[in-house]
């Protein structure tokens, strides 16, 4: 049973979608966005919420509640991650759908922007279970999704196995000859059903190439950095693991299980091995347990959040001891955060320009799949580049142009290039 909620325009002040509203009037008002296109995109488009019964290994049976929300198409089909956690809900995934419109807008590639997700605790539930669930959110999405409209990736809990059973499931319920012109009705699948190289470390390998124009234009070496990490997931140990390889010491790492420091370095490729096999960096020997606390006032050059949203805030910011913050994550700093990291001259790389590598590997994976195509990984990885090291300047140049803060200016850019769009074309009829 499908079911269409009612888009509200006028964000709670406190809600996720609230701090896009407020990050994209204070963009739009500098910009002097044309009012109309302002009213378009301070929308989204549509919202799709799904209840849909699944049998548990018991026999017993569940209903879950599944969401997609597509928040803008001018540029190309809408795209983006869908999230499986407790907190998944309408407002959320309203704010993390407008955020991929924005990303693609500021990379340039040809996608608009959409988020979903199911609102439950993936780890409890048995493999099987889980396998279940997503087949049967997918079917219940039914045609909200489709190769050349709507493109589900991984996000928060989300696999690339995870994306095999969508991919299955979508083609299974196509006629046969549709089948094989639709596997990129998903990205983030793994290599041999039709993923990209490249795309798992995607997110994290793009977060470095920006922290590396960072220390580029301010002639650091990365060698001589520390750093820290919120979120030790695909984005957090992807980065860290980036990040050691450029020679940078990794002082402090916090995941859902609680937190851990070393000043003298831990080593990420050990962690990454260690949270394969126990589920999270608690335990993980060679470093010293902090409270969540004592982890945020940790003394680093760099912080690289990659967990979840509205993690520096007007109260955590002050307790901050970094030079830059790089976002992996969604929204992890509010505006309030953002306000003290300004004033603390703390430097601000935004998550719709930090972590848009994930959504642009997803764009090759989806252009091999429409040409039959597989690249190599060094392909892969210098197109990411190119497309991301150009962004990054965007932004920069912007933000010097306005005198403004990084977040707001990869907002313009994305604005102008939307706003082009809809001038050009015109709204119908
Ligand atoms: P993931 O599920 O692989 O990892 C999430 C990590 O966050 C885990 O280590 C988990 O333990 C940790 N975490 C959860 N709750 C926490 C808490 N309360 N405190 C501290 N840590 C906590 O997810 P991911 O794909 O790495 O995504 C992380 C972030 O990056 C999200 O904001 C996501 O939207 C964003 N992102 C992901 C991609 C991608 O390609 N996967 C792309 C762009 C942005």
């Amino acid at each position: 049973m499908k079911k269409i909620a009612k888009n509200s325009a006028a964000a709670e002040k406190t809600s996720l979608y609230g701090n896009v509203s407020q990050q994209f009037n204070k963009a739009a008002d500098l910009m002097e966005l044309d009012s109309s296109i302002r009213k378009i995109l301070g929308s989204t488009m549509n919202e799709v919420v799904v209840n849909f019964p699944v049998k548990m290994d018991d026999g017993k049976l569940e209903i879950f509640t599944g969401y997609r929300v597509q928040h803008n198409n001018a540029q190309g089909p809408f795209k983006g991650g869908l999230r499986f956690h407790p907190s998944v809900e309408i407002d959320e995934v309203r704010a993390l759908a407008s955020w991929m419109t924005w990303k693609g807008a500021i990379v340039g590639i040809p996608f608009g922007g959409g988020k979903g997700g199911v609102q439950f605790d993936p780890s409890k539930y048995s493999k099987t279970e889980l396998e279940r669930i997503t087949r049967r959110f997918t079917f219940a999405l039914g045609d909200t999704i489709g190769p050349e409209y709507d493109i589900p990736a991984p996000d928060v809990n989300t696999t690339p196995q995870i994306m095999a059973w969508i991919l299955d499931t979508y083609l299974s319920t196509r006629p046969p000859h549709e089948a094989n012109r639709s596997i990129h009705v998903v990205t983030g699948k793994p290599v041999e059903s039709g993923g990209s190289l490249g795309r798992n470390k995607a997110t994290g390998q793009g977060v470095v190439f920006m922290i590396e124009e960072w220390a580029k234009d301010r002639d650091i070496n990365l060698g001589s950095m520390s750093y820290m990490v919120q979120g030790f997931g695909n984005v957090g140990s992807w980065a860290s693991r980036l990040m050691e390889a450029h020679g940078s010491k990794l002082v402090a790492v916090e995941d859902a299980t609680g937190a851990i420091a070393n000043p003298d370095g831990i080593d990420a490729s050990e962690l990454v091995k260690y949270v394969e096999s126990t589920g999270g960096v608690a335990g993980f020997k060679s470093a010293e347990v902090v409270s969540h606390d004592g982890f945020m006032t940790t003394k680093a050059d760099i912080f690289i959040p990659a967990a979840l949203e509205n993690q520096i805030t007007g109260e955590t910011a002050p307790m901050l001891n970094v030079k830059l913050v790089a976002e992996g994550a969604n929204g992890p700093t509010n505006p309030e955060g953002d306000a003290v990291l300004e004033e603390r001259g703390i430097d601000l790389i935004p998550d719709i320009l930090c972590n848009s590598g994930g959504v642009v590997v997803s764009y090759f994976e989806w252009l091999q799949n429409k040409r039959s195509e597989s690249w190599e990984l060094e392909e892969v990885d210098e197109k990411l580049h190119k497309k991301m090291v150009n962004a990054f300047g965007r932004v920069r140049d912007t933000a010097e142009e306005n005198r403004t803060d990084w977040r707001t200016a990869a907002y313009i850019v994305a604005l102008r290039r939307l706003e082009r769009v809809y001038l050009d074309r015109g709204i119908y009829p």
